[in-house]
């Protein structure tokens, strides 16, 4: 069968008085059913914009401009909005970092839930109202029973982002593409906040794209990675072998931020020098400003993905892992 979310050669750009800025660059991998799929990478470097491309919800004047995105096989990438609309939420849920661009302050919970069910699912009133009450116990809401009655602002952050996986999940979904869902959260419950979105996408049976720049969520959720850097995929594979493995010099120094369960999670990342601006974007191999590894081929000409050892990698000189599991 085809993967559950196929994304071959996407493109995404962005029209402006200067010129036109290419956001997304040839940008390709897939989700199995039921795997999580982390995407990592510095700020700016095209997660989100990947995420919003692939719930048909680019901000304009952004726009996909080459390349294909499938879903069980079908293409949704040149849908119309409507058609988009109903994929979304049936068949695709998002989960945002700020738990309030999903609800609405002026409906409760309940209300929320109950509809979206009813637009998704042939269920009458009481059964979608009863099938929200079980999705906010299953999220770990307390007294859910009457909390069902409550409006957004009358949760805190933590339960309201368990109300948006909740409504997220509602349709049963194949996918959910979760963007930085716990970045606005207090510290001390992100960590459940994560457990929970894992644990009830395996129950449910959903695949999940969890978009996030946090070392630590990713080694502790993903099954596979894609390591992305200036609106490219540079490094894709298992999470063991992203962590441990890395081929490509970007993705070895990102791996050095991954705090030990005892450090501090806030510690970033220990690479010199930042991403580039999407109209600076330096020719070659993007990454070469700040790699140390480069060489002047990778000035001039720009690396595909390809097999490098345990995981596929965009570099003319992966970092490969000897016997003795030092890297040469
Ligand atoms: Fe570094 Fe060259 Fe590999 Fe780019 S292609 S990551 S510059 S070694
Ligand atoms: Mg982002």
């Amino acid at each position: 069968p085809p993967p559950l979310l196929d994304v071959r050669h996407l493109r995404v750009e962005f029209p402006t008085r200067h010129g036109t800025l290419r956001a997304l660059d040839d940008v390709s991998f897939d989700i199995r059913a039921g795997e999580v799929l982390g995407v990592v990478g510095e700020s700016g470097a095209g997660k989100s914009l990947t995420g919003a491309a692939i719930i048909g919800l680019l901000e304009p004047p952004g726009r996909i401009a080459a390349g294909e995105i499938r879903l069980e096989g079908e293409r949704i990438d040149q849908l119309p909005p409507e058609t988009m609309r109903r994929i979304r939420g049936r068949r695709i849920g998002a989960i945002f970092q700020d738990p309030l661009t999903s609800l609405n302050p002026l409906y409760t919970v309940g209300q929320q839930l109950v509809e979206t069910i009813r637009t998704h699912l042939p269920l009458s009133q009481a059964q979608a109202r009863e099938r929200a009450i079980r999705l906010l116990q299953d999220t770990g809401i307390p007294a859910a029973e009457a909390r069902i009655d409550h409006y957004p602002h009358q949760f805190s952050g933590g339960m309201r982002q368990r109300v948006v996986i909740a409504l997220a999940l509602a349709a049963e979904p194949r996918l959910i593409v979760a963007d930085e869902p716990t970045t606005a959260l207090d510290v001390s419950i992100q960590a459940q906040i994560i457990a929970l979105l894992k644990r009830l996408c395996q129950d449910h049976g959903a695949a999940v794209m969890l978009v996030t720049h946090d070392m630590g969520v990713i080694a502790e959720t993903s099954d596979r990675v894609a390591v992305m850097y200036a609106g490219r995929v540079v490094e894709i594979g298992p999470v063991a072998d992203i962590i441990h493995r890395s081929a490509h010099p970007y993705t070895v120094g990102l791996m050095g931020s991954i705090p030990a369960m005892h450090e501090d999670r806030e510690r970033l990342l220990q690479i010199d020098g930042a991403m580039p601006r999407l109209n600076a974007i330096p020719s070659g191999c993007a990454f070469h400003p700040r790699c140390e590894r480069a060489v002047a081929r990778c000035q001039r000409e720009r690396p595909e993905l390809a097999d490098a050892g345990a995981t596929r990698a965009a570099c003319w000189l992966p970092v490969s892992v000897g016997v003795s599991g030092e890297r040469a």
